[in-house]
């Protein structure tokens, strides 16, 4: 009988992302079963045994060079059938957003995107903001459930001294079960985390006013605290910040632990991409700005004049 979790674990040039580590210690705690890990690709495992994975399934091999969503599809669906768990968790990452939906389709297996919160209530229960953030979905799957769940949902774990065996699975993955070639793969900027999973973000409006402004004001800041610079569609759309760098409903959900809004209004279509950061820090020049209604701290001024002091506060940390 199906039991325990599995834990999808991505990593990025074989360094497992710290969302993998975030999902087992929560996989942990729900004491729902024995928990393990699954990577694909040559990577790194040493240390997923140490936030609490008893196993860890390994599937490597030339297909996996580059993702596509065949190859893993079919390298997941192999280890899913050898280690019969209950629950499959994964992150809310581009990855995972490709991947697990297809997943489901393939195993016929119920799918809950975009988790925010698991408990376990004789079986797993999974929280989801729905409507841009205004009402909670309480999901309990039957049979199989795959779930992607918001990087920081959980805050950082703590390694302990455990370790995990590893268990080679031959998927009989091979290049054409990936159904496209992959030309090239470009990277964004590798010094910060991708807004998806950062743990801290300085966002700016409209009001940044210039592509120049926003290089010379919004990312300084940024990197003082090594946080990800982002933006609002307006900022995007007048073309002061790259599109991937835009917050909200046409742009990336975002789930930080520190959230930092420099003359933004706080439009719902923004507020669907970030409402859930866990610390909002918003400067508005408009004291009934909408952004103030969901803000941990509020700063009525001019985003010009706090951002050179913050950026000295942040250095000083
Ligand atoms: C279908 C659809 C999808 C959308 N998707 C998105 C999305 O993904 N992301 C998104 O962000 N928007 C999205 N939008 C657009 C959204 O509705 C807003 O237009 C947008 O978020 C406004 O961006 P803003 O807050 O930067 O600009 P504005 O609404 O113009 O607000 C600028 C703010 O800056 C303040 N300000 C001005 N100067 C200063 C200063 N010097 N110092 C401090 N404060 C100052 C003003 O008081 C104001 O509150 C979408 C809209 C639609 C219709």
């Amino acid at each position: 009988m199906a039991s325990g979790i599995l834990v999808f674990s991505e990593h990025d040039g074989g360094k497992i992302k710290k969302t993998a580590f975030e999902l087992i210690a929560k996989a942990v705690s729900l004491n729902m079963g024995p928990v393990s890990a699954v990577v694909v690709g040559a990577a790194d495992t040493s240390a997923l045994g140490s936030y609490g994975a008893t196993t860890v399934y390994t599937v490597s091999g030339d297909a996996f060079s580059s993702y596509t969503t065949g190859t893993y599809t079919k390298a997941l669906a192999a280890v899913i059938a050898k280690a019969d768990p209950a629950v499959v968790l994964g992150a809310a990452s581009n990855l995972g957003k490709d991947l697990f939906p297809r997943l489901g389709a393939r195993l016929g297996a119920g799918v809950i995107t975009e988790a925010t919160e698991l408990s376990n209530d004789g079986g797993l229960v999974a929280h989801r903001p729905v409507y841009a953030g205004k009402a909670l979905v309480t999901a309990k799957p039957s049979g199989l459930a795959l779930v992607t769940v918001r990087p920081n949902s959980f805050g950082a774990p703590t390694a302990g001294s455990g370790s995990a065996e590893v268990v080679a699975v031959d998927a009989g993955v091979s290049a054409a079960d990936a159904k496209v070639n992959v030309l090239e793969s470009k990277k964004s900027d590798a010094s910060v985390a991708d807004l998806t999973e950062a743990d801290k973000i300085v966002s700016a409006g409209r009001s940044i006013k210039t592509a120049e402004q926003y290089d010379s004001i919004i990312r300084p800041l940024a990197a003082s605290i090594g946080a990800t610079p982002g933006a609002s569609r307006a900022a995007v759309d007048a073309g002061y910040a790259p599109h991937s760098h835009q917050v909200g409903q046409t742009g990336k959900v975002v789930n930080p632990n520190l959230y930092v809004a420099l003359g933004i209004s706080g439009a719902i279509q923004h507020l669907a991409g970030m409402r859930t950061s866990k610390v909002i820090v918003a400067v508005n020049k408009d004291p009934d700005a909408p952004i103030f209604a969901h803000a941990t701290y509020g700063l009525v001024d001019d985003l010009f004049d706090v951002a050179p002091l913050l950026q000295k506060e942040f250095e000083a940390l």
